[in-house]
């Protein structure tokens, strides 16, 4: 069992900043981290697969999740609806991972809430070109698809200042190097420690004794 107790790390990023791959590439190389994987009304895109990138549900489904409070937080992202359940969330920090989280900036703000063990980190695209270029770059989406994306990572950019770190994705591989070293800090930060008092007490309890046995 680790020493250090698990939390949620949440990655928030105007749409096409590279969150998703940064989260995917830190998924592939850290067996300590898990996938929180979100509910959403959108439809599968042709590689999606149920249950590994989105539990897909249909409006009624997701409306009576949320009816149950079975949702950490959930947001409107695009016209569709997204949330992240609670029990997701404790599933993957019970078998002693830290859970990575790709959600959007309104449903940060709502986790934070339910989880505030959290760390929040804010993926920011190195330029606006590269940021129109990746957005644009999709090739799944319509041009009314295309507006509402530009409109919410307007908003989102909008949003830095609530987050604790920000990972300017310019290169990938720094990139993922930034989060993994945000988390590895975070890991070892006092707070997390588990049984700290205990520990230091009795370390502190043992030093007391030698000190009283070897006073001359
Ligand atoms: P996509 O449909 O392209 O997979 O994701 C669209 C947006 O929804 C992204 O910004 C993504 O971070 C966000 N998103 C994905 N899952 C969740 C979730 O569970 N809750 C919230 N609030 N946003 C989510």
């Amino acid at each position: 069992m680790s020493a250090y107790t698990s939390f949620p790390i949440i990655l928030s990023a105007p749409s096409g900043g590279g969150k998703t791959t940064i989260a995917k590439a830190l998924l592939a190389r850290r067996s300590d981290l898990g996938y929180s994987v979100s509910c959403t009304t959108r439809a599968p895109r042709p590689s999606e697969v149920h249950g590994r990138d989105y539990y897909f549900m249909t409006r009624a489904e997701f409306l009576a999740e949320r009816e149950q409070n079975a949702f950490a937080e959930s947001a409107v992202v695009h016209g569709n609806l997204y949330g992240t359940l609670r029990r997701e969330v404790e599933r993957v920090m019970a078998e002693g991972k830290h859970v990575v989280m790709d959600i959007d900036v309104q449903g940060a703000q709502q986790f934070i809430r339910a989880f505030a063990q959290s760390v929040t980190i804010f993926v920011l695209p190195p330029s606006a070109d590269v940021l129109l270029e990746r957005l644009r770059g999709r090739q799944t989406e319509s041009p009314a698809q295309l507006a509402a994306r530009l409109q919410s990572a307007l908003q989102e950019l909008q949003q830095v200042d609530e987050y604790e770190y920000v990972v300017v994705n310019d290169d990938l591989e720094r990139a993922v190097a930034s989060v993994g070293s945000i988390i590895d800090a975070e890991i070892v930060s006092r707070e997390r420690v588990k049984n700290l008092r205990q520990q230091v007490g009795s370390l502190i309890q043992r030093l007391e004794q030698e000190i009283e046995n070897t006073i001359p």
